[in-house]
């Protein structure tokens, strides 16, 4: 349960609601309820089969989907409560906030956004909101799991101009509309989105070094983990030039917890400051979540390392360039045989998007094997 709420968090008793309005659930508030639901939904059992950065059958202690959403609900979770924010709807969007992600992690979805080039396009926050909003069924009166519009709104974390016209038209009250008005979104929502990057800043240089892809050495190009590396030596000389895995983990545990601290101070600072008397007159002000300098600086430091170190590491380009093909095949086979697909998406008044809907739904490993299935060859070795 929430402790007390500062006057600009968002407060469940005044949520501006669900689409279709539901009695109340007590003991649970709205967003707790939200939170449950997304728990609850297929789409987050499916996280667990896919790709963050590393194919999923690469190896088992690799970061999915489903480990790193836990880790950006508990890293948002503890700021969240030292600036007296609505935990509950931090964890709901965290949680929520990976929904909409196509196998294959970043190179699925710009397959995905190339096959439908010409079918209006695939953003991956957009189509978290479409799980949430309409492609789950499980409820007998709504598609969708019918969230709160706070949750709606954390959900969407960016949309192109073009699909805000699109869905502001069909939903005036909905979350695109801040798009076109140059609003910000809750605190809460803006905590999620700097607790998903630390989160995937740390986890990946982990995950990046059990893979062997990068090199402890190679660290030293990066100022913010030379600066806690030097510090946990200074204190820990013997673990100096030691193989094992305990300077790493320590390092990166300081830097996680220094962010969190720094992303704290700063905007309780920035908040302060402006003082908003609540969420409504937040949103109308700049962004208040951040950090600020040195942090800033050595963040994006160290996310531009992970890009031309990690993520364009050739190992992984291989392997993201097959699940590109993957997606890419999928896409035109059931194109051309739309039976193929269940019933809901073969049965689609617009097909290109129902195919785009159904392969982003799919987990890592049933596209290798609908991939096989449907073309009778395997890109991966061992799949
Ligand atoms: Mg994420």
């Amino acid at each position: 349960m929430n402790g007390t709420l500062a006057p600009w968090a968002c407060d469940p008793r005044r949520s501006r609601g669900r689409r279709i309005a539901q009695p109340p659930a007590p003991p649970r508030n709205e967003h707790q309820r939200d939170r449950d639901r997304i728990v609850h939904s297929t789409a987050f059992r499916r996280l667990v089969y896919k790709t963050q950065v590393f194919i999923n059958h690469e190896g088992d202690l690799f970061r999915t989907r489903l480990t790193h959403s836990l880790e950006v609900a508990q890293l948002g979770r503890s700021v969240a409560r030292a600036l007296r924010l609505n935990e509950d709807l931090v964890e709901a969007i965290a949680l929520a906030h990976d929904l909409g992600h196509t196998p294959f992690g970043h190179a699925g979805q710009d397959a995905l956004h190339e096959c439908m080039r010409e079918h209006g396009g695939f953003e991956h926050n957009l189509q978290s909101l479409r799980v949430v909003d309409r492609l789950e069924v499980r409820y007998p009166a709504f598609d969708g799991l019918n969230l709160t519009f706070e949750t709606r709104e954390g959900v969407l974390k960016h949309c192109s101009r073009r699909n805000a016209e699109r869905l502001a038209a069909t939903d005036p009250g909905g979350p695109a509309r801040r798009f076109l008005d140059g609003t910000q979104p809750s605190l809460e929502a803006q905590v999620v989105n700097l607790a998903d990057e630390m989160a995937y800043h740390a986890h990946d240089i982990d995950d990046g070094v059990r893979s062997g892809l990068l090199t402890m050495d190679q660290l030293d190009e990066v100022p913010l983990f030379v600066h806690w590396r030097e510090q946990v030596l200074a204190e820990h000389p013997a673990l100096r030039g030691q193989p094992g895995r305990r300077l790493l983990f320590e390092t990166l545990r300081r830097m996680l917890s220094a962010q969190i601290a720094e992303l704290v101070r700063h905007t309780a600072a920035a908040v302060a400051r402006h003082a908003p008397a609540d969420v409504d007159e937040l949103r109308r002000l700049p962004a208040l979540a951040g950090f600020g300098e040195p942090l800033r600086e050595q963040t994006t430091q160290l996310r531009r390392f992970l890009f031309a170190a990690l993520y364009r590491h050739p190992q992984v380009v291989q392997t993201t360039a097959l699940g590109r093909q993957v997606v890419a095949e999928l896409f035109d086979a059931y194109r051309a045989a739309p039976r193929e697909m269940p019933e809901d998406f073969a049965g689609a008044d617009d097909l290109p998007r129902a195919v785009a809907d159904y392969i982003a739904g799919m987990t890592d490993r049933f596209a290798l094997r609908e991939h096989h299935r449907l073309t009778g060859r395997r890109l991966f070795d061992g799949a």
